[in-house]
């Protein structure tokens, strides 16, 4: 085993030159043969066939004719000059174009030769011809050679002009294989190989680009995705088994008075059994002397909030403060608000502050805080961001967390010598494949159960020629005595015309339902914040019928009595966004409803995304429609968690392969953290190279 094989520059693969070279690293950052190896095709072309011309229809993709070429002539003038050969088989006759290189097509082709013809149709007024196809002598050789499952590889039109697009990168990786003698090194245990039936690394790149069968094709696939999907569960999985074993918790070592006397006289409803379970969860992590590091995944409603104080009361109990963080101003009062209420019979203390709170109030705050007076503190994510000093913090709530990473959980640990506990309440349910990605470094609580007597909210998807129907219906419900959202997108690149939508949306409403029988608030993220927290409050007392807003109410907001939500312009806002906006009704005993507004014409994915919200309440499942429509790069929080460097496996489609991969890993995290056993050396070798992937989690512990 030579191990600089794969390290090889890419100058050495027979007909890459100096020029091609640099294109190929600029390109594609091609550099070196593993470089060029692992540069898959992405899809597959069956040329084991050849079919008749008479079974030729609009809706296959690449097709292999036989035949031979009755006439060709020069047709058109200028820019239209076109060459046109006339292909024969035993079932008819089609016409093969090219608008290049006529010079060198003339005279090429003899009547009495039989050809193999390649590529793909084009019909046009019923008549089907083949632009620009690939044409072979139908030779011995040639049809040996190419009878195969032909891969096709991505390639840039500079690229093409160099003669490397799909076939000249094809070239290129034949000339590469033909180096490969057993110089591929092995990167994974025998046991781990022999446990999931893979097939070598060596035979899997081979297969990838030649596949001999669909068979072996899908096993080269496996292995290669398996290889990904695992090296990165491992990285995650050891990070994490090495955050355990190095850093210390403070030990919650019991239950005490504020915690029972809560559960016992003041808990306003019984607990459901997921919550139970999840703060049982919680109680064991936090007395085992090690820092929890915890993610409660649970759909909008499924009382997350609830969990987190319970917890709380747990930190206070055994002598330390405790802390919640939101995303945003408003949620954060909110929190507050609904928290003071309920630990206002326990005589617990517990103060607000933000970015807003400032001058002499802010002062005696912190002082506070550092005096070990405060016992709960709730604000925004800004105060991690700039730190604040408590007396003992020791249990940290994370809420509706979007945005916050690696990055930001770190910073609580560098702030204190011992870390406080950390509780992550995600804003959306993300898939379970994300999930252990994005958040594999931590543990896991699912609250899978919604309180009972939930009615489910009905969702209905209108456009706009139905907008008067929908009028009555905000009608009606007000005379029910219910409360109402109307939401616009606000989308940065286009706030100045959204803010004016949602101005005029305002006014047209207002002119729909006039004083004084019906009044509305206005929320939107330009809006001063005491203008903000007043519209908002005039909604949450239920003084106003109506708020129209942005998605500054998206997370969080809870006002039982609104049991309408409609959603304007719904084809611009994302499945998550749409799921989370939805999740402010339903919140009460009535039944609630969701209207989607949109125009009249839909792509086909905004299509998908309607019918998905009407289709379903599951915020799991609505999260695996957004990832196959969206594909991970584009999910919040992706760009460091070392997904998109995945090459060939699929997070969306390869869900269980992934679970299978972190299985493993974890089983060698378990055993051999360290691979320090012999077996386990390929692993350690591989990870040494560093080849895969150029995220740093070293920032993490
Ligand atoms: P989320 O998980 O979206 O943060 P919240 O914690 O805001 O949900 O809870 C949503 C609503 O459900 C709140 O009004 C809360 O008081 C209520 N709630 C939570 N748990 C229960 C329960 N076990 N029984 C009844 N109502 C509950
Ligand atoms: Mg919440």
């Amino acid at each position: 085993m030579k191990p600089d094989f794969l390290q090889t520059p890419i100058e050495y693969v027979k007909g890459v030159g100096p020029q091609r070279g640099e294109m190929l690293r600029k390109e594609l950052g091609i550099h070196t043969f593993l470089h060029l190896l692992t540069y898959y095709p992405y899809r597959y072309v069956d040329r084991t066939k050849f079919f008749n011309i008479n079974e030729i229809s609009a809706d296959l993709p690449f097709i292999q004719l036989r035949g031979t070429i009755i006439k060709t002539e020069v047709l058109g003038e200028k820019r239209a000059k076109r060459f046109v050969a006339y292909l024969k088989d035993a079932t008819g006759i089609i016409e093969l174009v090219w608008f290049q290189g006529i010079k060198w097509l003339e005279g090429k082709f003899t009547g009495a030769t039989e050809y193999i013809v390649f590529g793909r149709p084009n019909e046009f007024h019923g008549k089907f011809s083949i632009p620009h196809p690939e044409v072979d002598v139908a030779s011995e050789e040639n049809i040996r050679l190419q009878s195969a499952l032909q891969a096709m590889y991505n390639s840039s039109e500079s690229m093409k002009n160099r003669g490397l697009d799909s076939k000249g990168i094809f070239k290129l990786q034949q000339n590469l294989n033909v180096l490969i003698h057993t110089n591929i090194p092995e990167i994974l245990s025998e046991k781990v190989i022999r446990d999931h039936r893979l097939i070598s690394r060596e035979e899997a790149l081979k297969q990838i680009h030649f596949p001999q069968s669909p068979a072996l094709l899908k096993q080269a696939e496996t292995r290669l995705k398996f290889d990904e999907l695992f090296f990165l569960q491992l990285k995650i999985l050891r990070q994490k088994s090495y955050h355990k074993a190095v850093t210390s918790g403070f030990v919650f070592s019991k239950v005490g008075n504020f915690f029972n006397d809560f559960y016992k006289q003041y808990l306003p409803f019984e607990l459901t059994n997921a919550q139970k379970r999840v703060i049982k969860e919680i109680r064991v992590d936090v007395a085992t002397g090690k820092q929890m590091n915890r993610l409660v995944q649970g759909d909008v409603g499924s009382g997350k909030t609830i969990v987190a104080l319970m917890s709380m009361l747990i930190a206070i109990d055994n002598g330390f403060q405790a802390c919640l963080m939101a995303p945003t101003e408003i949620l954060a009062s909110q929190h507050f608000e609904g928290l003071s209420q309920l630990v206002k019979p326990l005589g617990i203390k517990m103060e607000f502050l933000t970015g807003s709170v400032k001058g002499k109030t802010r002062a005696r705050l912190l002082q506070e805080l550092a005096d070990g007076d405060i016992q709960i503190l709730v604000g925004t994510h800004a105060l991690i961001e700039n730190p604040v000093i408590f007396k003992n913090l020791g249990f940290v709530v994370i809420d509706e967390q979007h945005r916050f990473g690696v990055e930001q959980r770190s910073k609580l640990h560098r702030k204190n010598s011992i870390p406080p506990h950390v509780l992550v309440m995600t804003a959306t349910p993300i898939p379970r494949t994300l999930a252990m990605t994005l958040y594999g470094d931590l543990d896991t609580s699912v609250i899978d159960e919604l309180p009972p007597g939930r009615k489910p909210i009905q969702t209905r998807h209108m456009t706009d020629n139905q907008r008067l129907r929908m009028l009555g219906f905000i009608r009606e419900q007000i005379a029910l005595g219910r409360q109402v959202y109307v939401v616009y997108p606000l989308i940065k690149e286009s706030e100045k015309i959204d803010l004016k939508n949602l101005e005029e949306g305002f006014e047209s409403l207002e002119r729909e339902f006039p004083l004084p029988e019906y009044r509305i608030s206005i929320v939107h993220g330009k809006q001063k914040n005491d203008r903000k927290d007043f519209e908002m409050q005039r909604f949450v007392k239920g003084e106003t019928q109506i708020m129209v807003a942005t998605t500054v109410i998206e997370v969080g907001v809870n006002v039982p009595n609104a049991s309408i939500m409609v959603i304007e312009n719904a084809e611009r806002f994302g499945l998550s966004q749409l799921h989370q906006l939805r999740g402010r009704v339903g919140r009460g005993a009535e039944q609630s409803y969701c209207v989607l507004m949109t125009s009249f014409k839909l792509s086909r994915e905004s299509k998908i995304r309607m019918e998905t919200m009407c289709r379903t309440n599951d915020g799991f499942e609505i999260s695996e429609v957004d990832l196959k429509l969206r594909g991970p790069g584009d999910i919040e929080g992706t760009q460091q968690s070392g997904i998109l460097d995945l090459r060939i496996a699929d997070l969306a489609k390869d869900q269980q392969l992934l679970q299978i991969a972190r299985n493993a890993a974890q089983e060698i995290v378990d055993t051999d953290a360290n691979l320090e056993r012999p077996e386990n050396l390929p692993m350690k070798n591989f990870i040494s190279m560093k080849a895969f992937s150029k995220t740093d989690w070293s920032k993490v512990a």
